[in-house]
């Protein structure tokens, strides 16, 4: 009992813990699942930030380069485009400046008022791409930083053509880093979170947190970059940090017309912060609970072990007194020296049998039986030599007598004893206290003080079948005593009827004797 009920203690402490775990599982996937879906959005919209802004000010290159194309150089045509520039220029708040070279890199025009003069643009790496490129498509370069008002600028250009569809130079617009950093400093990240934006040819753009050296760095090599490459244009990754050691997740997202890819960054500590807090508090909860269960199921059992502690102590205490009691009942009904029944118990028995008899109309018989000059046996020989002899005697009458189930042998008082004989006649009666007599005078235990030499005794033998409602116990002891005293006066060491029997027993002791 004690161990199925630890058992329930610990299956109901186990079911909570399971439970709490499971949850908190399954709660933490549905968070980053959530978060997931957050960080993708978050590059759906930078990505769609990055490609307006560069999609307007591409527009505008293929306008110039068109322009350019068709009017020629001359300086009408250049002081109007100048103008439309600047315009332009005013009207796109991504861009910085537009700029045309000539097929050597030096300025023809720009959105500025005042173009420098003595600098060369033949240099730069977008120059050089289009130089030896014929391609006429749009070209983002890498960042570089504005040798007119030192801004870091991202470069978008394209090729102009003479008529002969020979290189004649370069439209170039250049964007504002900045631009897209105050748009990445206004996305709700975490304080940990990052964003990016790169170039599919592996360099950086920009990102957040943002700082000067990271612009135009070789990402090639980087575990971001790897994960772009191997995972496609619109993807999740997470990807433990070698600057901070901070586990992202990553979301990338290409952009939808040009060379570049946004990665949208969320630091996992960060997401799973809220989970870790519900956690926290869930399991302190759970072992509030569980050390609540196990001392309430600590009590109980000890309780329980108390209690058959004490069953067990109870039952051993009533065993003990039912044996107490058997055998003060045994006491009670038998006598100390003889071990036949006491007087009180043959009293009780002759009453019961008396009536059963008149109820049955059944004989009963009674053999009263007292040894002889037993008063003398105690001078001669001692008390406790008398009593030695009782125990004898009282050994004889118990085997002979009490053969059947309803017949007693019974210390009377003193040296006498009583043998009760339900459904017994009395010359069956005479006869078994004859066997008594001389089974007694057989012991030949030594007294001086009879004629005989040996310890004998005399019996008093009645029957009655008593009429109902009629009689009385008492009036078969004294016709038994009467017969008993017949037997002494007749000279002891016999056995004597109240009435005369039809044979002589002195002759045929073992005559009729009804089978048990
Ligand atoms: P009688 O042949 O007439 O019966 O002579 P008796 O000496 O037996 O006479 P009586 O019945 O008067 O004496 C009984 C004696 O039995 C008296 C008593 O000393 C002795 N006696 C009675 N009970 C016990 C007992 O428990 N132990 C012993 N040792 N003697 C007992
Ligand atoms: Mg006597
Ligand atoms: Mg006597």
């Amino acid at each position: 009992m004690t161990f199925r009920t630890t058992a329930f203690v610990a299956v109901v402490c186990f079911a909570l813990v399971a439970l709490d775990c499971w949850n908190s599982w399954h709660s933490r996937q549905a968070e980053l699942q959530q978060m997931e879906a957050a960080a993708s959005n978050l590059a759906r919209a930078m990505a769609q930030h990055a490609d307006d802004a560069i999609k307007k000010t591409d527009i505008m290159l293929v306008g110039m380069v068109e322009r350019i194309e068709h009017d020629g150089t001359d300086s009408a045509a250049i002081s109007r485009l100048r103008k439309m520039l600047a315009n332009y220029v005013a009207e796109l708040p991504q861009l910085d400046a537009l700029h045309i070279y000539d097929s050597e890199g030096n300025w023809v025009a720009n959105s500025r008022n005042t173009p420098p003069q003595n600098l060369n643009n033949a240099g730069r790496e977008y120059f050089v791409f289009h130089r030896t490129h014929e391609d006429r498509g749009p070209h983002i370069g890498v960042p570089v930083r504005s040798r007119t008002n030192g801004k870091l600028l991202i470069p978008v250009s394209r090729r102009i053509n003479d008529a002969d569809g020979r290189f004649a130079g370069v439209a170039l617009a250049t964007i504002d880093i900045d631009f897209f950093n105050r748009f990445y400093t206004s996305l709700d990240i975490g304080e940990a979170g990052a964003v990016a934006l790169v170039s599919e040819s592996g360099t950086m753009m920009t990102r957040r947190p943002f700082g000067d050296a990271m612009v135009g760095r070789d990402m090639r090599e980087t575990e971001l970059f790897r994960a772009y490459l191997a995972q496609g244009p619109a993807a999740v990754a997470y990807i433990e940090s070698a600057q901070d050691g901070v586990t992202r997740l990553n979301s990338f997202r290409r952009l939808a017309h040009y060379p570049l890819f946004v990665a949208a960054a969320l630091s996992k500590n960060e997401i799973l912060a809220v989970w870790w807090r519900d956690t926290l508090r869930h399991t302190a909860g759970v072992l509030f609970l569980m050390s609540i269960i196990g001392l309430v199921g600590w009590r109980l059992i000890k309780q329980m072990e108390l209690r058959s502690k004490t069953e067990a102590q109870l039952r051993r205490a009533r065993d003990a007194l039912e044996t107490l009691n058997a055998t003060l009942n045994t006491l009670a009904m038998e006598d100390g020296l003889t071990g036949l029944a006491n007087r009180r118990q043959f009293d009780v028995t002759l009453d019961s049998e008396f009536r059963r008899a008149a109820r049955e109309a059944s004989t009963l018989a009674l053999i009263l039986i007292d040894v002889d000059c037993f008063k003398q046996y105690n001078d001669i020989y001692g008390h406790a030599a008398g009593d030695e002899c009782l125990r004898s005697i009282g050994r004889i009458i118990a085997d002979l007598a009490a053969r059947r189930p309803g017949d007693l042998a019974a210390r009377y008082g003193g040296e006498e004893m009583a043998v009760l004989l339900p459904n017994t006649e009395v010359a069956n009666a005479a006869s078994l206290a004859e066997r008594i007599r001389l089974a007694v005078r057989d012991l030949q235990i030594v007294h001086a003080g009879t004629t005989e030499g040996f310890v004998t005794l005399s019996a008093g033998v009645e029957a009655c079948t008593p009429e109902p409602a009629q009689g009385h116990p008492k009036e078969l002891i004294e016709a038994a005593d009467m017969a008993l005293y017949a037997a002494k006066a007749q000279g002891r060491n016999r056995v004597c009827t109240a009435r005369p029997l039809n044979f002589d027993l002195a002759a045929a002791p073992h005559a009729p004797w009804p089978a048990s």
